[in-house]
């Protein structure tokens, strides 16, 4: 196999970071669940050659050897430090990856616990989403809003969302997404919940719930 060189200058570059796949549910914005999610600052690799980033250096587009050498570029420095390289591949990616190269920057904020920075680069996020290309990049980005914060946009796209006559999984991650949004809930809720049967598990849980406090009645705890 030959060895890929970057893009811009031609060093040789280390191999694609490849993640072990995930085990756990995803998040509603799809950030993978575990064993893959805490490889994120893994993902980006840096040239040695030239200092661009990317997940893939051979794959960057044509003509961003000025970007690489621009004050912009070399002095760029995120808060918090760790979504730097994200901000940096933002600035050097397709124009159709930049919505993706913020929300993990965002990300990078939310390992951080920096909930200002997370928030910010959502709305950044958000700012290059452009037109989703289908329901999963619509609900994506219904996520992205609402972890922003900003619950009333969030909402107007959940409901064009709903107009489109989703499935019926699309359909129970739009509900699970407008109860938050209607709860003005920013916090990170997983996949799996929103598609959670929504008459049986929590029953159970509850039935549950109320054995133990009988039993922490019945032994004095
Ligand atoms: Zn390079």
């Amino acid at each position: 196999m030959a060895t890929s060189t970057c893009a811009i200058c031609a060093t040789p570059c280390p191999p694609v970071f490849r993640p072990p796949p995930p085990e756990l549910s995803p998040d509603l914005d799809r950030r993978p669940g575990e064993p893959t999610r805490s490889t994120l600052a893994q993902w980006l690799l840096a040239c040695e050659g030239c200092g661009a980033v990317a997940p893939d250096l051979s794959k960057l587009p044509e003509g961003r050897a000025e970007i690489v050498e621009s004050e912009a570029y070399l002095s760029l420095a995120a808060r918090p430090p760790e979504a730097t390289p994200f901000l940096r591949f933002a600035m050097l990616c397709r124009p159709g990856d930049r919505a993706g190269a913020f929300l993990q920057a965002a990300w990078a904020a939310d390992d951080a616990n920096d909930e200002d920075a997370a928030r910010h680069y959502r709305r950044e996020a958000a700012a290059h989403w452009g037109e989703p290309d289908g329901a999963d990049s619509a609900l994506r980005l219904v996520d992205v809003l609402r972890r922003a914060g900003m619950f009333t946009t969030a909402e107007e796209v959940a409901s064009v969302v709903a107009e489109g006559a989703p499935d019926e999984r699309s359909q129970a991650i739009l509900a699970y997404q407008r109860a938050r949004i209607a709860e003005g809930d920013a916090a990170r809720h997983l996949m799996s919940s929103a598609l959670r049967p929504p008459a049986r598990t929590p029953h159970v849980a509850q039935k549950q719930a109320d054995r133990k406090g009988f039993l922490s009645r019945l032994l004095g705890r």
